[in-house]
């Protein structure tokens, strides 16, 4: 390990992995240190939906705005948060999501789903972002360093919700006929 660094981030969940990639990516050496024999944290082992409103994966499909996510925001948080932290927020998501894009090998899909009061003002479809799988044996070794899961199987969030049937996410059917099969190449690629 380098004696020095610019940036040590203390754990290897989804926040501290993410801080340290964009440290490196903007120029600086970082180190991760972590408690656990595993990386991941509580990241690892939960359904790794990121609620992120008003960004550019949402596309035609799910139209948002800053306005619609900050009253829905407004309203979920019952006046308990400062307007300037929930406009930060609003602010700040759709940059972060494009830079996990452009700049990481996350891939990462906007769901069908619905917030979760989709009837309070500015409510809306598709904030719920899935990850899309990925080839671990791409980097040797890695995901035998993963913890892993302890409720959820190693599948996505969007096999999981087809799965479960056409209606409870909006998903066509035939992503249901799909899935055994993607399942098993999920089982596979993890190791
Ligand atoms: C079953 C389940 C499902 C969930 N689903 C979702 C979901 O779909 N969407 C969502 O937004 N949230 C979900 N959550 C909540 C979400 O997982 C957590 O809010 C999130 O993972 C926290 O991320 P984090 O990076 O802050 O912390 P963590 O992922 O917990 O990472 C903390 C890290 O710090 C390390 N650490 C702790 N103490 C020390 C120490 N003293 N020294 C060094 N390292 C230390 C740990 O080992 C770990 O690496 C779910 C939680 C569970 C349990």
């Amino acid at each position: 390990m380098e004696p020095f660094v610019d940036v040590a981030v203390v754990g290897s969940g989804a926040a501290g992995l993410v801080a340290a990639c964009r440290a490196a990516d903007r120029g600086a050496s970082a180190v991760v240190l972590v408690k656990a024999d595993l990386l991941g944290g509580t990241s690892a082992v939960s359904g790794g939906v990121m609620w992120m409103p008003n960004h550019h994966l949402m596309g035609d499909e799910y139209p948002d705005s800053a306005e619609a996510a900050l009253a829905y925001l407004t309203a979920a948080t019952g006046g308990k948060v400062p307007r300037d932290t929930l406009r930060w927020y609003v602010d700040s998501a759709g940059e972060a999501v494009r830079w996990l894009d452009r700049e990481t090998r996350v891939r990462l899909v906007a769901m069908p789903r619905p917030d979760y009061h989709s009837d309070w003002p500015g409510a809306a479809r598709g904030r719920g972002l899935d990850n899309l799988p990925f080839d671990g044996h791409e980097l040797p070794g890695f995901t035998a360093r993963i913890r892993p899961p302890t409720y959820f199987p190693s599948i996505t969030m969007t096999e999981r919700d087809a799965m479960a049937g056409p209606g409870t996410s909006g998903e066509p059917a035939r992503l249901m006929i799909s899935t055994p099969g993607r399942l098993f190449r999920s089982r596979i690629r993890s190791g």
